[in-house]
């Protein structure tokens, strides 16, 4: 056992001072990732700042086209949300597929995306559908903010207060789970936005990604056909090559599941309003 201080946050201005106060310290959300990492003697902060019981970082609302979800929502309130399921489908789903029950109850949308981990699910929706990331001192573009395996455009005393995703036309989620984890070998996750196609890879490089080439070719409505991705090869990206997938079936994955998802995307009806 090694010192640690634990501290319950009440509100986004307590816990930012906390961190603010101690370098060393690092923001607790469900623990799934952190607290193992601890264990595992990976990261040894000062203090623990327990974001849970900040009722600013809970919560699900829709208005004017935009669907807001705090931080410290859990997967599971997203996969069984009502208004989820209505407003971004491909989202609830996403959640539903992450993990097991346990995971799904207390891993919460923030940490997995402050976490990035190069196989997590999340990070394609957020890539996916340019959602905004909402901190306690500024509003992050999807695109921006996601820098590398691990890493993000946070400041290490900087907290997600929420993200905030503009309704699609359409959407999809795909992956290919790894069989112990659940983990995204590649997921893929299909958006037709007002702004066009957005195409966004996860698991398959060190880094959540957009397929740009793939997206270049979904212009006109009849160019959402599968046969449109003929010769479309992911082969120059530089991605993940190791026990779990080699970088070759991940780029025929990733091909795969991209057709899949756009014959899937021709059943989901779009939303009123569209
Ligand atoms: C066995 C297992 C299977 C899993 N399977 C999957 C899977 O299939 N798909 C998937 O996507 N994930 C999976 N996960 C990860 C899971 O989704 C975690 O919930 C997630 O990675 C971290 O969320 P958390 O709330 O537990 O964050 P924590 O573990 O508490 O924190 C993770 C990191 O984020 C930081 N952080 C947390 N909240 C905030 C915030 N609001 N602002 C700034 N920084 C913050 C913490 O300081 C820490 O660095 C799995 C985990 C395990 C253990």
């Amino acid at each position: 056992m090694y010192p640690v201080t634990y501290f319950r946050a009440q509100s986004v201005a307590e816990a930012v001072a906390l961190l603010g106060a101690n370098p060393e310290a690092m923001p607790l959300a469900g623990g799934m990732t952190l607290i193992p990492t601890l264990k595992q003697r990976l990261a040894s902060p000062s203090h623990l700042v327990d974001l849970m019981r900040i009722s600013a970082l809970h919560g699900i609302a829709f208005e004017s086209g935009v669907l807001r979800i705090g931080a410290a929502t859990s997967h599971a309130v997203v996969a069984e949300s009502p208004l989820v399921r209505k407003v971004i489908p491909a989202l609830a789903t996403l959640a539903s597929l992450i993990g097991d029950a346990q995971i799904r109850h207390r891993g919460t949308i923030g940490g997995s995306i402050a976490n990035n981990d190069p196989a997590a699910d999340y990070p394609g929706a957020i890539l996916g559908l340019n959602a905004t990331i909402i901190t306690d001192r500024r509003e992050i573009p999807a695109d921006d903010f996601f820098t590398g395996m691990f890493s993000t455009a946070l400041a290490p005393d900087e907290i997600i207060v929420a993200v905030q995703f503009s309704q699609p036309h359409r959407a999809v989620y795909l992956k290919h789970r790894h069989p112990a984890s659940g983990y995204a070998v590649v997921g893929v996750f299909l958006a037709d936005t007002s702004a066009g196609a957005r195409i966004a890879l996860t698991g398959a490089a060190p880094c959540v990604m957009r397929w740009t080439a793939a997206e270049a070719r979904l212009v006109a409505p009849e160019d959402w056909s599968s046969s449109n991705f003929e010769g479309l090869s992911l082969e120059s990206y530089h991605l993940n090559d190791d026990l779990g997938a080699t970088a070759a079936y991940r780029a025929h994955l990733a091909g795969v599941l991209l057709r899949r998802a756009i014959v899937q995307l021709a059943d989901v009806s779009e939303p009123a309003g569209h």
